[in-house]
């Protein structure tokens, strides 16, 4: 079972993956955590490089972290899914359509498919996006020091849109949660879906 976390920064992803964890494991399964960019060595100094070093080109920056998802994909991800194990990352190709395609206006096109390409056409079983305002995640990040974070209102505009967007074209594959409620109500509507799946 494969769950990918998305949404802006300073949505509140990371605790819901924290709380769907204990959940998984409370239910006797076991479960690997893991992130992009910077879930293997390598996407470390990916991620180390695309964040903090100087400018990277927009297409430099989309094929860097189409990189990283390719090893994190091959060395992690598929293993830990052919061991059985639930994967839950804080972030996937949905991130980088979002913000490379959308944000950088790359085309959301062409970074699908060269994420798709990346991946080798691992899709998440459900993904959760957790939707903030672009006003209400800069107010919860403080002070920011990522380039990326870093990024007018604007670019975080055209990010969330265009997270809603992919959800809407895939009730399937996708829940929206209101980032603006209280974790632990999150994580309720995210255990409730999961349970009508069949997954939990
Ligand atoms: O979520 P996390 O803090 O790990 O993301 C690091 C930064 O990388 C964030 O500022 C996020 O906006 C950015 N990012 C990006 N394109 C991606 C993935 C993350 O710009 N494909």
């Amino acid at each position: 079972l494969f769950i990918a976390f998305e949404g802006g920064d300073g949505a509140g992803k990371s605790t819901q993956v924290a709380l769907l964890r204990e959940a998984f494991e409370t239910a006797g399964r076991t479960v690997t955590i893991t992130r992009q960019p910077g879930g293997t060595d390598l996407g470390r100094e990916i991620r180390d490089l695309v964040l903090h070093g100087a400018h990277v080109a927009p297409r430099a920056e989309a094929l860097l972290f189409a990189a990283d998802k390719a090893h994190h994909v091959d060395q992690l991800i598929r293993p830990a899914l052919d061991r059985g194990e639930v994967v839950l990352t804080d972030r996937y190709t949905d991130s980088a359509v979002a913000y490379q395609g959308a944000g950088r206006d790359l085309g959301a096109q062409e970074i699908h498919d060269l994420n798709m390409w990346a991946v080798d056409d691992l899709v998440p079983d459900l993904t959760v996006v957790v939707d903030v305002s672009a006003q209400e995640g800069r107010r919860r990040r403080g002070d920011v020091h990522d380039r990326l974070e870093a990024e007018e209102d604007t670019f975080h505009d055209a990010i969330r849109a265009h997270y809603l967007a992919m959800a809407q074209g895939n009730p399937q594959r996708y829940i929206v949660v209101d980032g603006t409620h209280a974790p632990d109500e999150i994580h309720a509507q995210v255990l409730e879906r999961l349970r009508a799946m069949g997954a939990l």
